[in-house]
């Protein structure tokens, strides 16, 4: 995981060529925009914790990559959430099993505690800990924000709008306030435009170059839809695999909506792949 800057490739989809960010290849576990938001946290000694505290969602991206993360820098990882299934906490795949295998140290919540605990991380923390809010939407993604900028402006590609798709936005408002002779679109995953404005504007004003696109219809996050299931097959086929959460609603509203050639910048979450493709099966989307 030393620095390094990650290459660009063409996918051609519907017959429109795009340039790829490949930052899904940093490494398997932390890499795509979790690798940029952690940057700075990944060049901090290791001296300088010894725990680093997060919360939210069982299955998320930004979970896997610390947990990589505090594995490499060997600082104990605690990780809130609420209750959580038996038959999840039994699973031997997904995100969740991997980081207990990166040694995270899961504590469940009751849900009605839930939301006042996480109130309370910040205030009780000590100088040897580190609260990394949920999905990593935090200040310190901006740096690394920043070094992705200053790579794709070294690597001068011949367009002037680049894509990545949107969880909390952090990614997308830090790429867009980092890079402003380009456009940045991206569009929600988690809830509508307003919602995800509301996100961002937590961190920072939006900027002008900064576009959100409105997918055609209203997704509600990793929930399997067939046309998810096709855009995914077709990029990959194209020759690149990404995400089954957030990409699929990128690619269909980029190929809708806009025209010119854009660099689209990989947010990686592969990893997640394996466990939603069981759930497609289940739904009866995939011939196998
Ligand atoms: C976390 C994640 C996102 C969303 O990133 P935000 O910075 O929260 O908007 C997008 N794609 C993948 C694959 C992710 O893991």
């Amino acid at each position: 995981m030393s620095q390094k800057t990650s290459p660009l490739s063409t996918l051609v989809v519907q017959g429109r060529e795009f340039l790829i960010k490949r930052d899904e290849l940093f490494d398997p576990y932390l890499s795509g925009n979790k690798y940029r938001k952690l940057h700075k946290l990944l060049h901090t000694p290791s001296g300088k914790y010894k725990t680093i505290i997060s919360y939210g969602g069982t299955q998320s991206n930004a979970m896997l990559a610390l947990a990589a993360l505090c594995k490499e820098k060997k600082w104990h990882f605690i990780y809130y959430t609420k209750k959580i299934a038996q038959i999840q906490k039994e699973q031997t795949i997904g995100n969740f099993f991997q980081a207990l295998t990166f040694g995270m140290e899961h504590r469940e919540l009751e849900n009605e505690l839930y939301r006042d605990f996480i109130a309370t991380l910040d205030i009780n923390l000590d100088a040897d800990s580190y609260l990394v809010h949920q999905g990593g939407a935090d200040s310190i993604a901006r740096e690394g924000l920043e070094v992705l900028a200053q790579e794709i402006r070294e690597q001068n590609p011949d367009v002037k709008s680049v894509a990545t798709p949107s969880g909390t936005g952090t990614t997308a408002l830090y790429l867009a306030l980092a890079l402003k002779e380009y456009t940045v679109y991206t569009t929600p995953s988690i809830g509508d435009v307003a919602y995800l404005k509301e996100q961002m504007r937590a961190l920072s004003a939006i900027p002008d170059n900064l576009v959100i696109l409105e997918p055609a219809k209203k997704y509600h996050f990793a929930k399997p839809y067939k046309e998810f299931y096709e855009i995914y097959c077709e990029t990959k086929e194209a020759g690149i695999e990404f995400d089954l959460l957030y990409a699929p609603s990128l690619w269909l509203t980029l190929l809708q909506l806009t025209r010119e050639k854009i660099l689209y910048v990989h947010s990686g979450g592969v990893s997640g792949n394996e466990s939603m493709l069981e759930r497609y099966k289940k739904k009866g989307f995939v011939s196998l």
